[in-house]
């Protein structure tokens, strides 16, 4: 009886210390996996898409990334995955949101942004894809596209986005032109993406927008087209589709708006396309 105890006792004791290693591994585990997320941002994320199919996709369609290095591509399809993995992408009077559509509006993404460590523009979660034009009850107009931080949602309508990349000259692309008011806004949003645009540049930039807008509002003629003029936030927008589709007139008509646009996005179109192999 007193021997039965101390075999009894003794399996209490290895199963008791075994369930307290199984905890400690849990624990360390996940807290790994945590630190790594939360001070690194670094998510693990697989593939959802294949990478071969990525850079296929790419290649096709994206003329940005061909004018990129070998080594800076792998950076380009790395960061598409990781914006990928961390939107939902919702069809809307689609079948559902392709891998074409879901690599190339990652893309517009990442080329605004390929300057700066990555950005996951992390407050919008969700991603609404349309066919074409929509008409939005919420503002009861028609749009091509929108963001919607209330809601943290950024919608593009797949017509106008490929638009967009088809012209590449003509400074109009929505994607650019909607994930530059979703970067905007993140900045301003109080979360580990918050405040990534250097504040000295968004000063020279405020005076700079103020002295565009009045320009455009008071009917001279400018660079930008006239909308534009509507406000500071479209006023960004329209200089991102301009700064990405025609640097070079950009830089030569308003070299200072340019310069400090430049510096605010890390990264400058012209030195990429002379870098072009
Ligand atoms: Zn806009």
């Amino acid at each position: 009886m007193m021997l039965d105890l101390q075999i009894l006792k003794q399996i209490h004791g290895f199963f008791s210390s075994t369930f307290l290693l199984v905890v400690l591994v849990v624990i360390s585990y996940i807290g790994y996996f945590y630190i790594r997320y939360k001070y690194f941002n670094l998510k693990v994320v697989l593939p959802s898409i294949p990478i071969g199919v990525v850079n296929k996709i790419l290649r096709e369609h994206f003329g940005y990334y061909n004018q990129l290095t070998e080594s800076a591509r792998a950076r380009f399809i790395s960061r598409v995955l990781h914006f990928i993995a961390s939107k939902q992408f919702i069809p809307r009077q689609l079948d559902e949101v392709t891998p074409d559509m879901k690599v190339l509006i990652a893309a517009s993404f990442v080329q605004l942004t390929f300057g700066f460590p990555q950005i996951n523009l992390m407050h919008f979660r969700r991603i609404l894809v349309y066919p074409d034009s929509y008409y939005s009850t919420i503002s009861r107009r028609h749009h091509k596209g929108e963001v919607n931080p209330q809601h943290r949602l950024i919608v593009i309508s797949w017509k106008n986005f490929t638009d967009g990349y088809l012209n590449k000259t003509d400074s109009i692309n929505l994607g650019l032109h909607e994930m530059a008011h979703a970067l905007q806004l993140e900045n301003k949003i109080r979360n580990k993406e918050y405040n990534f645009l250097d504040t000295a540049m968004l000063r020279k930039w405020d005076v700079l927008v103020a002295r565009e807008i009045s320009k455009l509002q008071q009917g001279e003629s400018s660079f930008f087209r006239r909308y534009a003029g509507t406000d500071e936030g479209e006023f960004f927008s329209v200089a991102v589709e301009n700064f990405f589709e025609r640097p070079g007139e950009f830089k030569q008509k308003l070299p200072d708006v340019y310069a400090v646009l430049v510096k605010l996005l890390k990264q400058d179109p012209l030195e990429l396309f002379q870098m072009a192999v």
